[in-house]
């Protein structure tokens, strides 16, 4: 994204290192992410939105190539440069591959340890450090490729997932649950565009107590009415209470209790079948700490 952007190479590194000293990445099993093909992206996003980024990337590349900028600007707050695009199909590649790893039942769940994120990417636009919707491009391809009824998606990144929303508002076959701070970026999730969404914004400094509270009385009594066959979870950690990029209160302790509630609703629905995709997390030390409490959930150790 450039120079001093939050969503850096670092936070990867941070996830890696903290799962290699802790002992963590021994009881994974770890999947290359391949390149998620067009015909799958455009499951989620408009065919002429895809080849625009597409173009976007390749003028950047040529113009660099005649010493022009590094970087070209989507808007303020996101960019690509000349290895953005690989990376993007990437990320939603390895959505792709858990969810197929999953649906075959080589492993229960998995988690897409993945940049650039998605949750802000709409079926039009790129926006929010978010060039492709990754989760919703899995969702989508769960519900198309294997014919699934019913798939649930989980938000408790900081910031509404916007994305997913404009991306599966009103697909009867999925349900979205979402928290996340009000009135903040990307400003919208405060009424519900739809039936099948569940939007519950709440004011900066709500600690984790009242977030746990929201989950059990809100959240979980549409999941367990739904009866998902599959879920995703946009996992963004920006909503601890050490990034500064937002401001809640939540701890790793709340993200393995919310990641705890996740997984029996998918061990009594969904045969366990759950797929977490990064999304936002900018305090390296509290992003490391929070995906190893939600792996230890996730991987049972
Ligand atoms: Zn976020």
């Amino acid at each position: 994204m450039g120079p001093g952007h939050p969503e850096c190479p670092q936070r990867l590194a941070a996830i890696e290192d903290r799962l290699l000293i802790t002992g963590v990445a021994d009881a994974l099993v770890h999947y290359e992410a391949p390149e998620a093909s067009l015909s799958d992206i455009e499951l989620a996003h408009d065919r002429m939105h895809v080849a625009a980024l597409r173009g976007m990337s390749e003028r950047l590349s040529e113009e660099r190539a005649a010493g022009g900028p590094d970087y070209a600007q989507i808007d303020p707050d996101t960019a690509l440069n000349v290895h953005s695009w690989k990376a993007a199909l990437r990320a939603a590649g390895a959505a792709l591959a858990a969810t197929d790893a999953v649906l075959a039942g080589e492993i229960e769940n998995a988690f897409c340890a993945v940049r650039p994120p998605g949750h802000h990417a709409c079926r039009s636009k790129s926006m929010g450090f978010c060039l492709f919707n990754n989760l919703a491009v899995a969702a989508r391809y769960a519900l198309q490729r294997y014919r699934l009824q019913r798939v649930a998606v989980v938000d408790f990144d900081v910031h509404h997932g916007n994305g997913t929303e404009d991306i599966l508002a009103g697909d009867p076959r999925a349900l979205m649950v979402g928290i996340f701070q009000h009135p903040f970026y990307p400003y919208s999730g405060d009424r519900d565009p739809a039936p099948n969404m569940l939007n519950v914004p709440v004011p900066a400094y709500t600690r984790g107590m009242e977030i746990r509270e929201i989950v059990k009385t809100l959240w979980l009594p549409r999941l367990e009415a739904f009866q998902p066959e599959m879920l995703f979870v946009s996992a963004g950690f920006d909503g601890h209470r050490e990034d500064d990029l937002g401001q809640l209160g939540l701890n790793e302790q709340d993200y393995a209790w919310i990641t705890a509630r996740v997984k029996e609703v998918a061990c009594r629905h969904a045969k366990g079948r759950i797929v977490s995709c990064l999304e936002g997390g900018y305090a390296l030390g509290a992003l490391a700490r929070s995906v190893e409490a939600h792996l230890r959930v996730l991987a049972d150790i």
